[in-house]
């Protein structure tokens, strides 16, 4: 088989890869790909913002340090975490300066900072509650203007091999057939899990292929069952949908309530209240639901002005509103959702991983910043501070070979049809509800990892044709695999 080759390829077209992609030199010839339309990543849902010290009056790079940790719960991997925090701001303030990314600003032209659970001073900034968005299109708008970068979308990286030094990739195209690439680096940017629980709030891309792909060739993956779960998911039981509630609202002064539509928050954090890291809160509202027997949970800022409500939360206001809520009047219907990632592909603190040639990026990436918990707005950060420093170290490299095509010999992606994607996936999912969601139920994870490995052979022996269908399936039982061996390994540690 023929591959094109290209010196660096950077999978996901989220911030994290996008970011990467500005941040290399122009020398450098650049294949970027993603699994569907560029805009659908869990990029481009961030609401909150990006957190970091961009006003030093009123904020210090040491208190940003302590509140990761303690959010954290103190397993962070402190060096990376002051990379983090020390080169962030510039990376914001380059966001504005060169990419043009524009934050909500104060009166005075100051940026306007919000605060959210976990923060000890105001230090977010965001685009009302589509930051997100905002960053994405930006920087696509940027990628798109460099002609050492070629962007494929809608193309799935099913297989990925390695000979000596170049890396050797099969890609499935949304016509249903195979292209081959090869790249001297590839910088894995393939964003979270999500879609391996039932409740997410993540795109439907999140289905950890990265971490499957960088698995299989030997890549070190590290804390994969530090999941995030998100205390307030929009979860109205009419609605068979969640969609994030920011922390920010918490930020600004809502309160959670349970069935009887009491505050019960004081009761377990009487001094950090609402405003607790989320693990904290969503383990409370898993407690308060055990004292009440119910699982109806509100969250609830009716009290503030109509006006600031809606010009602080727009969509979020919209989004609950055509579910039948109107936020500025009433409590609207919550529950904890799966949320993000800490653990991933382990990298240091350059973005290289423990094979040569290979980096990886925001949420698939494990660089230990977030600890056993994030703190809110920090992997927005963590995605833009990393993957610009993969670049800087890509850019410091020689290229051992620059020919225009290599000859590799790879398996043919032939097989008989794989047609029960749904039933296989919808099983994995069970699985993790029942095994682990906000807390780890060690019966079911013993049950659950039984049946995870079984479906996990069952797809790689079985001689399926490798298309999309097929690669997500796998990448979903594969990461449903090591986080349940993770959880069951760690059983006695608690
Ligand atoms: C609802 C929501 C709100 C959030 N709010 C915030 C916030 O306010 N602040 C904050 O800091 N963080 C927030 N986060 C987390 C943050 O958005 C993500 O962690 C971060 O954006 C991840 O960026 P990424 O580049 O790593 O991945 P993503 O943006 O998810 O991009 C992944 C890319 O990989 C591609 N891809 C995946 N698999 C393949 C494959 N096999 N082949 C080809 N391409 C592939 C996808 O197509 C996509 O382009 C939020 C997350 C969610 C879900």
């Amino acid at each position: 088989m023929i591959f094109k080759r290209f010196d660096v390829l950077i999978v996901g077209t989220g911030i994290s890869g996008i970011y990467a992609a500005l941040n290399l030199d122009k020398r450098l010839n650049v294949l970027m790909l993603s699994k569907k339309e560029l805009s659908l990543c869990n990029s481009a849902l961030a609401q909150g913002g990006v957190a970091a010290v961009l006003d030093p009056a009123n904020d210090e790079k040491s208190l940003h340090v302590k509140d990761t940790l303690i959010a954290g719960q103190y397993k962070n991997n402190l060096e990376n975490v002051e990379i983090l925090v020390e080169q962030g701001p510039r990376d914001v303030e380059r966001l504005i300066e060169k990419y043009g990314v524009d934050f909500d600003r104060n009166a005075d032209g100051s940026l306007a900072l919000t605060l959210e659970g976990g923060h000890s001073r105001r230090r977010i900034a965001h685009h009302k509650d589509t930051t997100g968005k905002e960053i994405e299109t930006r920087l696509i708008e940027q990628v798109g203007k460099l002609e050492n970068v070629t962007v494929i979308n809608n193309s799935v990286l099913c297989r990925l091999e390695r000979e000596n030094t170049m890396f050797f990739a099969d890609v499935y195209t949304e016509n249903g057939t195979h292209e081959y690439y090869c790249a001297n680096f590839v910088v894995m940017a393939t964003g979270g899990i999500g879609r391996v629980y039932k409740y997410t709030t993540n795109s439907a891309i999140a289905t950890g292929d990265g971490i499957a792909l960088a698995y299989e060739l030997g890549a070190k993956i590290k804390n994969l069952s530090y999941v995030q779960f998100h205390p307030t998911a929009f979860a109205d039981k009419k609605n068979n949908e969640c969609f994030l509630v920011s922390e920010a609202v918490r930020g600004e002064g809502a309160y959670l309530l349970n069935c009887n539509k009491e505050r019960f928050m004081p009761d377990y954090e009487p001094e950090r209240k609402e405003l607790a890291p989320r693990d904290v809160v969503s383990k409370c509202i898993m407690e308060e639901q055990k004292k009440t027997g119910s699982d109806e949970f509100w969250l609830d800022i009716s009290y503030k002005p109509a006006d600031f409500i809606k010009q602080h939360f727009p969509m979020i206001y919209e989004n609950v509103l055509e579910k039948g809520y109107d936020m500025t009047k009433e409590p609207i219907p919550i529950y904890p959702c799966q949320h993000y990632l800490m653990g991933g592909i382990n990298v240091d603190g350059k973005g290289a991983t423990n094979i040569e040639g290979l980096y990886s990026a925001g949420e698939c990436s494990h660089t230990g910043v977030h600890g056993k918990n994030r703190l809110a707005s920090n992997s927005l950060l963590e995605a833009l501070v990393f993957s610009r420093l993969i670049a800087e170290d890509i850019n410091a490299k020689d290229l051992t070979d620059s020919r225009a095509e290599i000859e590799y010999n790879m398996s043919a992606p032939d097989g008989k049809s794989f047609s029960n994607k749904s039933e296989i996936q919808n099983e994995i999912r069970s699985i993790m509800q029942r095994a682990y969601f906000v807390y780890p139920n060690y019966e079911e994870t013993e049950k659950g990892l039984k049946r995870i490995k079984e479906i996990k052979q069952a797809l790689e022996n079985g001689g399926y044709e490798i298309n999309a269908d097929y690669t997500e399936t796998k990448s979903l039982a594969t990461v449903a695999y090591i986080i349940l061996s993770e959880i069951w390994e760690r059983r006695n540690e608690e």
